[in-house]
């Protein structure tokens, strides 16, 4: 067996496969402590089952953190998806994909993640119920999550610019990795607000169209890390933050969406050494999981709207934590999401 970690070996696996439909994936169950393990559906590209595997079981973990530090009454879980090579009839590779989430009888509750659409949530919930992120209806918490994800981000960053850099985001430049659902969004919010916006994309369409919205710069992908900006807010992938390109980040701050921003713990502590704010990923971006709770708990708008204006104040409970312990962030928020979780255990018992 190959090197896994023990988050890796404690999470549960389905593994979800119909040839006809063009399904092949999995759902990785880390944690049902608080409630249904809930997390998003992704629908990529992955060069072996493998790296699905793993990265599914990463990105568990992280909801299940996500969750906990959010205080919703939910564990964490994720599915994801491989892209089919070829022609696929993407209706029936959903509808294939929510009768597998139907088997596990409510333990997840999947919705959009990167890749996915409310249309997708749409053909998922004509075979199951545990299905979030549907059309809205006017009045109820529904429809894409995303909006909600780039609120909370932006709301933690303009705490970030104030308490860390003295200054209002008005007054800062702010680059973006991935303008799609949540680094588009977010984008317009911080040129609303009056921010410098630097871009960057895969996508070169997206990004000159959000560009010319924005009278934004554009940067190339693969100089993200470097760029002179005061905030770096990674909106794309994960694993954005490993050991070289920690020792490129010339921002003071880091506070984006995208999911596993670091690719070990120790990226964290290297950005603390460097004097680089990392905002943890897993208490920046719990706006959409958040909306995702409403609609699945029947929550109203209002409380939707005071739980994510909620992202600072939580996130500054965690920094405070970190200068209490003398730790990188990223290990208090990992610290306090466990407690929690321990605690949950502890009462369902
Ligand atoms: P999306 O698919 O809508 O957008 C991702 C964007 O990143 C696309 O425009 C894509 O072209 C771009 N991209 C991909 N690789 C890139 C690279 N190497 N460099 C630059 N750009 C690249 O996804 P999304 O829903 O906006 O999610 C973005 C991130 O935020 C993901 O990591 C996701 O897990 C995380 N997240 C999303 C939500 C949500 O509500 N959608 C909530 C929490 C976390």
């Amino acid at each position: 067996m190959k090197n896994h970690t023990r988050d890796e070996l404690d999470t549960e696996y389905f593994v979800l496969r119909d040839e006809e439909a063009g399904l092949d994936g999995v759902i990785a169950l880390h944690s049902t402590a608080l409630g249904p393990g809930a997390g998003g559906c992704r629908f990529w590209h992955y060069p072996s089952r493998e790296e699905m595997t793993v990265d599914a079981a990463r990105l568990a973990r992280g909801m299940t953190y996500k969750n906990a530090l959010a205080e919703l009454p939910l564990g964490g879980g994720k599915a994801v998806l491989r892209v089919p090579e070829g022609q696929y009839d993407r209706e029936k590779l959903f509808r294939a994909f929510g009768r597998e989430v139907e088997k596990l009888r409510g333990r997840y509750l999947t919705a959009e993640d990167v890749g996915t659409c409310v249309t997708d949530m749409e053909a998922i919930s004509s075979e199951t119920k545990h299905v979030a992120g549907l059309a809205q209806v006017p009045g109820r918490p529904g429809g894409d999550p995303s909006p909600w994800t780039a609120r909370g981000v932006f709301g933690a960053m303009r705490y970030l610019a104030l308490e860390h850099l003295g200054r209002p985001l008005a007054d800062c430049t702010v680059a973006i990795q991935g303008v799609g659902n949540v680094g588009g969004a977010l984008a317009r919010l911080l040129h609303a607000g009056g921010a410098k916006l630097i871009l960057a994309d895969t996508n070169s369409e997206r990004l000159a169209a959000l560009a010319t919205q924005t009278g934004a710069e554009v940067a190339a992908t693969s100089d993200f890390c470097s760029i002179k900006a005061d905030i770096l807010a990674p909106c794309a992938l994960g694993g954005v933050f490993g050991e070289a390109s920690t020792a490129r980040v010339r921002a003071k701050i880091v506070c984006g969406a995208a999911n596993n921003q670091l690719v070990s713990e120790q990226d964290g502590v290297r950005l603390a050494e460097r004097g680089i704010l990392y905002a943890p990923d897993c208490v920046v971006n719990a706006g959409g999981i958040i909306n995702v709770a409403a609609e699945h708990l029947g929550w109203d708008e209002a409380e939707v709207v005071r739980r994510v204006d909620g992202t600072a104040e939580r996130l500054a409970r965690v920094l405070a934590r970190a200068d209490q312990l003398d730790v990188a962030p990223n290990l208090a928020a990992d610290g306090l999401a466990r407690e929690r979780v321990r605690q949950g255990t502890a009462l369902a018992a």
